[in-house]
């Protein structure tokens, strides 16, 4: 019995993969870069893919989303949400190509999420994003872009209950115990009252911590309803480093997460890019990657991540636990 080919008839029959957070506005450029460039650390990437971003026409944008969801589609991939750059350098060539795609495509589900890779407290990055959140499906956060996290948060957040969206926030992402951003995170949620409608996308360094610490942050999220999306192979290529930590893999603590009861969804993150080269969004490989790395072997666990919990943090599904919409 091939124990691969199970899992993925039963999740096919459960409606097919949901990749819950992608960048799809920016899959298989990753030849407009060099393999220099391709070692760069991750902050350093965040500016380089502003040559492309610059050289890229809407119709670029349009080609490249439509080519990623052909794939992502034989993948069996029913659902995708991507983030999508909103910034002045994309202007709004991405995300109106993106609007494009969603309007057109029938044959696969497109959810679109704002991304802030400059930030949203920068007045005219703020105003450019604000402009579009009428029409993104999910509210998307990168506090790392701003030098005041807090700040951002609040930003987004006060969105988030403005236009009555869901926010995904990319939190924890660096494997480093000098972030608690899944924490403050959880914590913010409660402060905004915007329980069971926010999804912390990572939350890798929350395993560099003390079990003591994790646990608590753990019940936060419990608190808060906090979701998870772990991106399996997003930073498995995480730099060695010399501090010390608890012993782990640089992937989110998944069955951790699963102990505690929180929800957690898959992503497939970058797709043959600059960040990715090699990544091609297979969603199988993603949670074989998971599986291995946090040791889970229950199938009808597994299947939920790829199929009904992505469902649930992209708001497709509504349950007791999740708000309505
Ligand atoms: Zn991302």
């Amino acid at each position: 019995m091939n124990n691969i080919l199970t899992l993925r008839k039963k999740i096919i029959n459960n409606g097919g993969f949901i990749n819950a957070h992608a960048h799809l506005d920016r899959a298989n450029t990753a030849q407009c870069f060099t393999k220099e460039e391709k070692y760069k650390f991750l902050k350093e990437k965040w500016k380089l893919v502003d040559r492309i971003k610059k050289e890229s026409s809407c119709d670029d944008y349009k080609n490249r989303i439509e080519l990623a969801l052909e794939q992502q589609k034989s993948f069996g991939v029913c659902s995708v949400l991507s983030f999508i750059d909103i910034d002045d350098v994309a202007f709004f060539k991405a995300i109106e190509a993106a609007i494009d795609v969603r309007s057109n495509k029938k044959d696969i589900d497109f959810k679109i999420a704002c991304q802030t890779l400059k930030g949203v407290l920068d007045k005219t990055q703020n105003l450019l994003i604000e402009k579009y959140l009428p029409y993104v499906d999910i509210i998307g956060s990168l506090p790392g872009a701003d030098a005041n996290k807090e700040r951002h948060l609040d930003q987004v957040m006060q969105w988030a209950k403005e236009y009555n969206k869901r926010l995904h926030v990319h939190v924890d992402q660096l494997n480093t115990s000098e972030e608690k951003e899944t924490e403050l995170l959880a914590r913010k949620t409660i402060r905004w009252g915007l329980e069971n409608r926010v999804t912390a996308v990572h939350s890798i360094s929350l395993a560099c911590h003390p079990k003591r610490y994790r646990k608590e942050v753990y019940k936060i999220s419990r608190d808060a309803g906090l979701s998870f999306i772990s991106c399996p192979s997003a930073w498995i290529d995480h730099p060695r480093r010399e501090d010390l930590a608890p012993i782990h893999n640089s992937i989110t603590p998944v069955d951790e997460l699963i102990e505690n009861n929180l929800i957690v969804a898959i992503g497939s993150d970058n797709i043959h890019d600059i960040y990715k080269p090699y990544c091609n969004g297979d969603m199988m490989f993603e949670l074989r990657m998971l599986l291995e790395a946090c040791k889970i072997y229950d199938e009808e666990q597994l299947v939920k991540i790829a199929t009904t919990n992505g469902k649930k943090v992209l708001g497709i599904e509504t349950r007791a636990d999740v708000a309505q919409w």
